[in-house]
Order: structure tokens, then sequence, then C-alpha cells
């Protein structure tokens, strides 16, 4: 048999024919190496959802790449000499095939990473890793606006994209300026909905499960019998096609009021005017630039007005950029910060939805059962929550890279770590997203249906998220204070009377050990 030259490595979130490690590829020298591996379902307790994502589109990837006529090795869960780890499957295949060099496209996971480059070093192989041109700000890109800062934020690199990739600006005698004469339409957009609710949204794209993905689904279901979440509902794309078919139905039907409704909630109903489209994008289902460039074909058409498009352009020009370039730079000692010392676990509860708390019993069901939560409801619902009753942020990091079928490390992290927890001490964010539950009354109508009182911060009746925001705000009393952006909280905080402190301290106190009804027991 010929000499195997390159053995080009595609692992579950690079699914992509037109990526990097494929550069070069000789049908004739070259092969692709793909392995389903138990490891990557739990190193963190994967949800079923997530797990069906991953393993639907890998196999049907790999379909694509035997139609394309490339050679392709690939090892699934169930067969019999499946390794358990991507290193061990990867070591068994290397002594196997022989090749003379490893290529892969840069992993979205650190640990991934440091997997694959023991393994060519061990097997004494050269190894390749190749820039991952997904996305708009390469690695090297991204260390060079952040050295040139002393502080990161999101607003400034966001500004430097649009002018540098010429998105949304317009070009005339005034020089180059963004469409519309603004960069931020914040004032327009995050609207709650009235009180007759969102109104007939059009519903999502769904796609019935093919048998590629039955399979799938039964493997996991039997295989990961004991994980969380239910497949039953299980519709996401898992193809290019279908996700382009989602990338055309959300522009048409539910761009032009996303950035109205982006930080919305209601009861029941999971998907609003969001994308979805996060999952088809972290996979490489969808490119980046082909979604901000139907946004922007919507805006100049019409078809959508600007600040919706500005607002969804920054999530994926802005954020989803931004967060990679965090998690590469900060990696690995970012993923042990914990700036505000939390030490408690998760409540038991997250893995099941089985609490009173109206906004995150709904917020944690639709999550369990489609993988899938908005940003609101990840940020100021379940990761509001964890943060102010002080939950570990490794263990709060595992919970979301668990649960959702969009989780990857590298976008995962940042936010829940960075954002969401303020474990990085304000690497990503300039103070701590708190809020008592009166953001939540405000933003959605969970309170109306809620045995608990958002304007109550002590008693029976008094709202967790309320409880928790003033203890938090005295537990770290002296950290806050000396950040101007929490000033007037923490302020407001002081006035408190000691009774009222005590009070508040000790019906926290209640709601950490459990005591305060806030698990349901059916
Ligand atoms: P839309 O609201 O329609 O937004 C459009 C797109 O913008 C998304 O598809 C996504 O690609 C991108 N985007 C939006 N916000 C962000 C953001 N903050 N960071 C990066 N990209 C963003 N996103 C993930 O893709 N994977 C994760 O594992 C993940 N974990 C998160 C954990 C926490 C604690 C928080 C607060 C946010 C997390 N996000 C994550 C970001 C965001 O919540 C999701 O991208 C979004 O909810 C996905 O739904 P959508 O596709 O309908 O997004
Ligand atoms: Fe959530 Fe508090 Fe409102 Fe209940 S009262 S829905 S716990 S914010």
């Amino acid at each position: 048999m010929a000499e195997l030259r390159n053995l080009v490595i595609v692992l579950g979130d690079q699914l992509d024919p037109d990526a990097a490690a494929f550069d070069g590829f000789q049908a004739g020298r070259d092969a692709v190496w793909m392995a389903e591996a138990a490891e990557e379902s739990t190193h963190v307790w994967s949800s079923k959802p997530r797990t069906v994502m991953f393993l639907a589109a890998m196999r049907h990837f790999a379909l694509t790449l035997g139609e394309a006529g490339r050679r392709l090795h690939y090892t699934r869960l169930d067969s019999r000499d499946a390794g358990d780890t991507l290193a061990a499957q990867l070591r068994h295949d290397v002594r196997r095939l022989q090749p003379v060099r490893l290529v892969i496209t840069t992993p979205g996971d650190w640990r991934v990473l440091q997997a694959i480059k023991e393994v060519a070093a061990t097997s004494e192989l050269p190894l390749e890793v190749r820039e991952d041109r997904h996305f708009y700000c390469s690695l090297p890109e991204f260390a060079a606006h952040a050295n040139a800062r002393k502080s990161l934020r999101m607003e400034y690199f966001y500004r430097e994209q649009r002018r540098r990739h010429r998105v949304l600006m317009t070009d005339d005698a005034n020089g180059i300026r963004p469409v519309g004469g603004r960069w931020n339409f914040d004032a327009e957009n995050r609207k709650a909905f009235g009180p007759n609710g969102p109104g007939a949204v059009p519903r999502p794209v769904t796609f019935e499960p093919d048998p590629v993905t039955r399979d799938v689904i039964a493997l996991v279901n039997s295989r990961f019998a004991g994980h969380p979440g239910r497949l039953e509902d299980f519709a996401w794309p898992v193809t290019r096609a279908q996700a382009l078919h989602s990338l055309n139905a959300f522009i048409e039907e539910r761009l032009p009021l996303f950035g109205r409704y982006q930080d919305a909630m209601w009861p029941g109903n999971p998907w609003l005017y969001h994308s979805h489209l996060s999952a088809a994008l972290n996979l490489k289902l969808l490119n980046p630039r082909e979604v901000v460039a139907a946004a922007e074909a919507a805006y100049e058409d019409g078809r959508a007005p600007l600040a919706s498009v500005e607002g969804f352009v920054r999530q994926i020009l802005g954020w989803r950029e931004y967060v990679r370039g965090i998690y590469w730079t900060q990696m690995p000692e970012y993923l042990e910060r914990n700036a505000l010392g939390a030490r408690e676990d998760l409540p038991a509860w997250y893995w099941t939805g089985a609490t009173d708390m109206a906004c995150l019993r709904d917020a944690l069901t639709q999550t369990l059962t489609h993988g899938y939560a908005n940003h609101i409801q990840r940020l100021m619902v379940t990761g509001l929550y964890a943060l102010m009753l002080g939950v570990q942020p490794g263990q709060v990091h595992a919970w979301y890279l668990a649960v959702y079928v969009d989780a990857v490390e590298w976008v995962e992290l940042p936010n829940t770590l960075g954002m969401s927890q303020y474990a990085d001490d304000g690497v990503m964010g300039s103070k701590p997203y708190v809020a008592t539950g009166k953001y939540i009354q405000r933003m959605s109508p969970y309170c109306r249906n809620c045995r608990y009182d958002p304007a109550q911060r002590i008693g029976d009746r008094a709202c967790p998220f309320t409880t928790l925001y003033w203890d938090f705000l005295m537990r770290h009393e002296a950290a806050l204070s000396k950040n101007p952006r929490m000033a007037l909280q923490v302020r407001n905080a002081a006035r408190l009377t000691g009774a009222e402190r005590n009070a508040v301290r000790r019906r926290a106190d209640a709601i950490r050990r459990g005591e305060a009804g806030v698990e349901r027991h059916e």
C-alpha cells in the first residue's frame, strides 16, 4: 500500500470541508481521521441532546467526505475496538496507519489540543496545527489587539472588526462611518413583550431525524441512559443543507424583530425571535461570514431594520469572535479563576428543573428538553442565580458545557466564567451582572405565576433572586466598593439597617441550605 502522507484530524466541531486542515489534501496520499470517543460525553456530564447533536452531525459529515472521494478512518462509539478517549483512539490508529504527519485545524478546546500534541510527541510524528479561518479574527490578530490595550472591552474590539471587515459601514466624502451614524442601537432594542405576549412568533424550522440521526439517538439513549436531557423533541439541523435552511428562515421570518425582543423571555416559548444558529455555527456547518452577509443583505433590501441587523451582527462579529480571543489568550489559567472565592455546590435541581422558582423551572426544563436557552435565560436566570448563590465557577462551567447543544469550551467558558460568574475579576466585563428578581419581572411574566414575590427580600415569599442579590452585595461589599460601576448598588446595600442585614443573611443561608423551599419535591 502507498505511504500515507497526512492524516487529517477532524473533530466533532470542525465539520467544514473547506477548513484549513484540508488545504493541499491529495486523495491518493492523504486520509481523514474522525472518532466518536466516550470521553467527550463524560468529561462533563454531557446531556443527551448535546451528544446527539455532535455525533449526528459528525456522521452526516463523514458521509459527505465519502461522497467527495476522501479516504476516511472513522471510529464509531459502538464499534468493538473504539478507544475511550480521542487520544487513545488516535494513538491506536497512528500505529496502524503509520502516517508521515498529523494535520489539524486549531481545536475549540485547549484540553483536546494538549491531548493531540501529546499523541504526536509520543508517536514521534510532526503535528501541523493550522489557523482556524472559520473565524474573522485570527488568534495572532486578537493577541495583538489585546496587547495594545489595558482593558479588553468587547465594544472596541467590535468596532475594529466592523471597520476592518467593512460590515455595516459606509464610505463617503466624510470617511468610513457606521451605517446609520451609530455603532449601537440598544435604545431601540431589548424590549419586553407587552401583556399580550409575543403573539404569533414564526415557528422555527425543525428537522425530523433521518435514519442516521435515529441510530445516534438510539445509541445515546442506551450508552448514556443516565445522562441529563431528553431526545423526544430532537429537531436540530445536523447537515449543512439543513443549517442553510435554518439560516434562511431566520433571516426572512425572525430577524426583523430579533433586536427588539433580544432580551425578552416568555414562559413555554423557548424560541422567540432568536436565530438558534449557534450550534450550526460552532460545529462549522455555517460560516459566520455568510450569516453576517445574509443579515446585511436583509437590511440593504429593506427586509429588516438596521437596529435588528446591527444587534444580530454584534453577536456574531463582536461577541462570538471576542470570547474566542479571550479563551485562547487566557487559557489554561482561566479555567481555575474564582475571583469571588465562590464555594457552594451547584444545586442538584439544575439537572432536573425541579424548583418552585417559575423562571428557573422554565429555563431549566427547556434546556433539558431542547439543549437550548436564549442568552438572557443563560445570563440573567440560570447564571445569575448561581453567581449570587456563590456556586464554584468550575461547577457552573461544567453544567453549561454539558447541557447546551452549542457548547464548545472556547465559547462556553468565557461566557460562563467571565461574563456570567465574574470569576475572572473583570477580564470580560467591567462589573458582575447582578440584579433582583425585578429584572426578570420586567423582562417576562414569570413572576405572575410564581409562589415568590420579586419585591420582597425577606420572609417566606421573598424571591430568592432578591434575597441573594442583597446578600451578594453585602458579602462582597469591600471588593465591589472599589468598582465605580457598582458604587450605587453598594451604597444602597450599605443603607440597610443591622436588623435588615441579619434577616437577609439568615434567609440567604436558608436558601443555600436548601431550607427555603426552592427545591420542588414532586
Ligand atoms: P442569537 O440570540 O440568535 O444570537 C446570534 C448568534 O450570536 C448566536 O447564534 C451565537 O453564535 C452568537 N452569540 C450571541 N451571543 C454570544 C455570546 N455571548 N458569545 C458568543 N457568541 C454569541 N454560546 C454558544 O455558542 N455556546 C455556548 O456554550 C454558550 N454558553 C453560554 C453560557 C453562558 C453562561 C452565557 C451567558 C452565554 C453563553 N453563550 C454560548 C452565548 C449565547 O447565550 C448563545 O450563543 C445564544 O444564546 C445561542 O442562541 P441563538 O443561536 O438563538 O443566539
Ligand atoms: Fe423568578 Fe423570583 Fe420572579 Fe419567581 S418571583 S419567577 S423566582 S424572579
